[in-house]
């Protein structure tokens, strides 16, 4: 679908259909009904391969409630009611209960294709949305008032004019490359697995994170009595990892693991993605531009931050625009700490834990009774402290 008049001026254009720039179409449809948008992206068709498994903190899912997204997803999300979280080689271990923190549970597991599935569905049917997609953005010019943009639709390159733009357009953001805003980059030098682990024994919904030496495996609970496996290490152990028939695979990973989960049975295809830190020094201060999603921020996924960062940034920008403030003001503190929990999560449990300073005393076992302390952990994982949205409170 094309704009009828290439010379209308739309109030938002966001370039990057991504899980992040397609949930703030909805959101915005929903909630800033006097708007015009469009939402621009490079990719083809849907990202109906797209192998990532998201784990979803509740306001995540409040917000995909509130939006009407979720009766799309009940289907297909698993419950985590418990987190169990050790060291390979070390005693002790940290667990967290959702019924401990007075919640039914303390996230979903969703595979990121049907979440994506769900957005465009609602999209496709929403007229206020100006789809162009496939498209992409080439280059664009601005002055006090408005952005004029190149977009790029098959062999066409269309002027498309908004009042303010959004790059969602993730880590590689041509918004972010135009605008010249520097990044602040960390390369680990590790990549990351991602398979389907299919399991003799129920997994009684716990999700389980096993520290290694350098990198981490994580077992998240998903229908079918199957788990999201993500394993995380150094490039060159990746790499042998991928090399191995799938027997031999699942041999290792259930050495790695141990039996909590049982006996492993099967895998599905195995993906790699490169472990990357990109964060945006200065995000614009300017009333026409915003940077959201990965093209703001890239996490190491190890937290699984990255979207309910994002999610939590949609719904913050929403709010903010119902009193015309284009901008995450008042709300933005929330990604320092995520940023810094996917950052340093992996070294404090990876690395010489117990050597920390202040956390010496508390050892693994000891965070576990020092109930303070982990009730911190899990409300920063789930996103559930400092200012909230209203999107992503119940109903
Ligand atoms: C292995 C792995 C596991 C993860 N697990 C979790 C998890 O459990 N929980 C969690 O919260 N997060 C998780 N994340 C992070 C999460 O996947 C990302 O934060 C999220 O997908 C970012 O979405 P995005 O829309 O910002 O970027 P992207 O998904 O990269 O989307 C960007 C979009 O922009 C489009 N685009 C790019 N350039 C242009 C252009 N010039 N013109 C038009 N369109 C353009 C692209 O086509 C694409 O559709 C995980 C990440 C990985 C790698």
């Amino acid at each position: 679908m094309t704009l009828k008049h290439s010379c209308d001026i739309k109030d938002i254009l966001i370039i990057g259909g991504g899980l992040v720039g397609a949930t703030l179409a909805v959101a915005l449809a929903l909630t800033k009904k006097e708007y015009s948008q469009a939402l621009v992206d490079a990719a083809p068709e849907e990202a109906l391969f797209d192998p990532r498994l998201i784990a979803l903190t509740p306001g995540s899912v409040c917000l995909f409630k509130n939006l009407d997204i979720w009766p799309h997803l009940v289907k297909y999300a698993e419950p985590i009611k418990h987190i169990h979280v050790s060291k390979r080689g070390s005693f002790g271990s940290v667990a967290i209960h959702a019924a401990e923190l007075d919640l039914s549970e303390l996230g979903f597991v969703v595979p990121a294709k049907y979440i994506n599935a769900a957005l465009y569905s609602i999209i496709r049917k929403t007229s206020a949305i100006t789809l162009l997609k496939p498209a992409q953005l080439q280059s664009f010019t601005y002055n006090q008032e408005e952005v004029s943009l190149q977009i790029n639709l098959g062999e066409k390159t269309t002027t498309y004019r908004a009042k303010k733009m959004i790059g969602a357009d993730g880590n590689h953001s041509l918004v972010r490359q135009l605008l010249n805003i520097p990044t602040r980059q960390i390369d680990y030098h590790q990549s990351a697995i991602v398979t389907m682990t299919t399991l003799k024994s129920a997994h009684e919904n716990v999700a389980y994170e096993r520290f290694q030496h350098k990198g981490a495996i994580a077992m998240l609970p998903l229908q079918e009595n199957k788990v999201a496996t993500i394993w995380t290490d150094d490039n060159a152990i990746i790499s042998d990892l991928m090399t191995l028939e799938d027997e031999a695979f699942i041999k290792q990973l259930q050495k790695n693991m141990g039996y909590r989960l049982g006996r492993f049975l099967a895998i599905s295809q195995r993906s790699v993605f490169p472990l990357q830190m990109i964060q945006a020094k200065e995000l614009p201060q300017s009333k026409l531009f915003l940077l959201l999603g990965n093209a703001a921020h890239t996490l190491n996924p190890i937290a699984a931050q990255g979207l309910n960062l994002s999610l939590y940034e949609v719904a913050a920008l929403v709010e903010n625009l119902q009193k015309n403030d284009f901008s995450l003001h008042g709300f933005h503190h929330q990604y320092q700490k995520s940023l810094q929990l996917s950052h340093y999560l992996p070294k404090i449990f990876a690395s010489d834990f117990f050597m920390l300073p202040g956390i010496r005393p508390l050892g693994m076992l000891g965070l576990d009774s020092f109930f303070p302390a982990k009730k911190f952990f899990a409300k920063a994982a789930m996103q559930h402290s400092g200012k909230i949205p209203a999107l992503l409170l119940p109903d």
